[in-house]
């Protein structure tokens, strides 16, 4: 897992961050998975941000990875923390949102849809 790496955001030529995700266990650009956090206060919340103090899990952005995650727990091991039944609802709730499939978001040379990301992490 992630070790306290020190990521210097400085002019790194497009390096793509990528992630692992804790349901299927492939890698992926860090922008195709969503992140969980359990924060400080011990709440486990979607991290929308990708900034969210704590320690975070990543999970395609797909409904079928999220309700893997859930149900095998994945999850609860993943942020060493045992979501409680009213944390997951609201994961389930979330994951219901999220497509069945990724819709080949990451084929190679595809196009520059991705502009709409919110998330400002990769940008200054
Ligand atoms: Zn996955």
């Amino acid at each position: 897992m992630v070790k306290g790496k020190k990521i210097r955001q400085k002019d790194q030529p497009r390096r793509v961050p990528e992630r692992t995700c804790i349901a299927c266990r492939n890698k992926r650009p860090k922008r195709a998975l969503k992140r969980i956090v359990r924060t400080p206060t011990g709440e486990i919340i979607v991290d929308e941000t990708g900034k969210a103090n704590g320690r975070g899990a990543y999970i395609c952005a797909r409904r079928e990875c999220w309700e893997q995650a859930l149900k095998r727990g994945s999850l609860a091991r993943a942020l060493r923390a045992t979501p409680t039944a009213e944390t997951l609802e609201v994961l389930r709730a979330y994951a219901v949102k999220l497509p069945l499939e990724t819709e080949a978001t990451e084929t190679t040379g595809a196009s520059e849809v991705m502009k709409e990301a919110k998330d400002g992490t990769d940008s200054p």
